[in-house]
């Protein structure tokens, strides 16, 4: 079996969030059971190619970006675990400080870009003659992939056993263009119709993906039924058109990174049989934010980007509202300057007791997973989300809101039963953030059923093992169907 992964993020390359993640860890775990994985995406400037002694391969390829002739280069890198790591190198397009933009406005030429971009990748194959079984793309930026191979390549032999997979990691970005996508994108008006290019007299890349892949997947099994029923920002008819094609596959955590008992970015090491380093890592956490060194005083965290998506709403009224209680806050986070300016406004007014950080510091997000009692998570829609499986391997139970990816990795504490793993409400049935926190507290209050929660958070562990099996049986799906297909042609 051969993938190639296509992606505008990877892990350690280039990240704006969970994206790089799983492009850069899926494809190591699937080399382990023995497929012949490889990734390609753009170089972009942020990219060091002497850091990783990118080798520039003998090619000079071109493709056509509506009348433009573009022409690119191909690097690559193999990591240690043996993945060949291709990188689409335009001066035109990926030499620049950004990657969809610069100060949190787009490239108005991001359309351009990634048609450019799915056709490099096209191309690059052919050169390399390296012919896929699948190809597996990612968000938007990718969903020209199954678009081109239904429809401008449909009768070009090289693909005719490559089938495409897409995978949806947030639907809220969509990539949606004029229509004169068609033709700076080199498709035929023909192929301008609702089961193809066409999205409400636009092209919508991710609609082009869902469309016209082969498989479709989503970061897990609650989010690929949300955005079917109700959370798919449009795309709920597209989605349901492709119902028996949609797989919900877990996201994993990188256990070898994410480790309290190896972290050196916190106080003191801990596991769970001995978690006495905790409480180490709280002191250092109070020390940091400048609040009392009090081990009664219930620490509750959050490292995030600053987006509506993630209940900083609810959470800046929890600060007000809980004003009178022994409760901590500390939030690390960068992003919508709104939100920073209500965390400001709440951090100054209660400075004993609340603590807001404004930047992206790696160091500073362990110290705070490590040091909270409570791990806030209240997003308005999670596809997966990572920071609760964090969040809960350093023995710090979540509290979220009942959707997507959180409600299928935590389930409400229940002492009777010794069950749950964390702190559930549901914003949708009208169930309050703030009345969960007293809820969280009162158990924390006591302290064998703390210890018994803290226990079941340790043990919660979301393997990359078992959800590369899942992607696995997908992949072989697609190449078994390919091959009816293809007898029958
Ligand atoms: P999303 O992909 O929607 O941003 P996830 O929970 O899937 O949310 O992943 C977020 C990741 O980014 C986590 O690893 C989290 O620790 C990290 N992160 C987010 N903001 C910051 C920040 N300001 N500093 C350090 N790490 C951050």
């Amino acid at each position: 079996m051969n993938i190639l992964m296509v992606a505008s993020e990877c892990e350690p390359f280039i990240k704006s969030g969970g994206l790089a993640d799983v492009v850069g860890t899926l494809p190591r775990y699937l080399k382990r059971l023995g497929i012949d994985v490889r990734v390609i995406i753009p170089k972009y400037q942020a990219i060091d190619g002497r850091k990783y002694n990118l080798e520039t391969l003998p090619y000079k390829l071109t493709v056509k970006v509506g009348a433009d002739t573009e022409s690119f280069r191909l690097k690559t890198y193999t990591t240690d675990d043996g993945v060949i790591v291709y990188f689409i190198e335009s001066m035109r397009y990926f030499n620049r400080p950004g990657i969809y933009g610069i100060n949190g406005v787009d490239y108005p030429d991001n359309m351009q870009r990634f048609i450019f971009f799915c056709k490099a990748v096209l191309e690059s194959v052919k050169a390399l003659m390296f012919r896929p079984d699948i190809i597996h793309c990612h968000d938007w930026q990718t969903g020209l992939i199954p678009a081109y191979l239904k429809t401008v390549l449909k009768d070009d032999g090289f693909f005719w056993s490559t089938s495409s997979a897409y995978t949806i990691h947030n639907i809220a970005y969509q990539g949606q263009y004029p229509a004169n996508a068609v033709e700076v994108g080199g498709f035929s008006w023909a192929d301008f119709v609702p089961e193809k290019l066409e999205f409400y007299n636009h092209v919508n890349f991710m609609k082009c993906g869902i469309c016209l892949a082969d498989a479709v997947s989503t970061v897990s099994p609650t989010y690929a039924k949300e955005i079917r029923e109700f959370n798919g920002r449009g795309m709920e008819i597209v989605l349901n058109s492709r119902r028996d094609h949609i797989y919900g596959i877990l996201n994993g955590l990188d256990y070898d990174y994410w480790n309290p008992a190896k972290d050196k970015n916190i106080a003191a090491n801990y596991d769970k049989a001995d978690p006495s380093g905790k409480k180490l890592c709280k002191v250092e956490l109070q020390k940091i934010c400048g609040f009392d060194i009090d081990p009664d005083a219930f620490l509750l965290g959050c490292v995030s980007r600053l987006d509506g998506q993630k209940g900083f709403d609810i959470i800046v009224d929890a600060m007000y509202l809980l004003d009178d209680k022994n409760i901590q806050f500390v939030v690390l986070g960068s992003g919508d300057p709104t939100i920073k300016r209500y965390l400001t406004e709440a951090k100054n007014k209660y400075p004993k007791t609340v603590a807001a950080f404004f930047d992206y510091n790696e160091s500073l997000a362990h110290k705070i997973y490590a040091g909270s009692d409570l791990y806030m998570m209240p997003s308005k829609f999670e596809p997966c989300g990572l920071s609760q499986m964090i969040a809960l391997t350093y023995g710090t139970p979540p509290l979220v809101n009942n959707t997507g990816g959180l409600a299928d990795t935590v389930k409400y504490y229940v002492d009777e039963t010794k069950t749950g793993n964390g702190f559930v409400f549901n914003i949708t049935y009208g169930e309050n953030f703030t009345q969960t926190i007293l809820k969280a507290e009162a158990v924390f209050k006591n302290k064998k059923q703390w210890e018994s929660l803290m226990n079941n958070a340790f043990d919660s562990k979301f393997s990359w093992e078992k959800s590369v099996l899942e992607y696995e049986d997908m992949y072989q799906e697609l190449i078994d169907n390919k091959k009816i297909e293809v007898a029958t042609r």
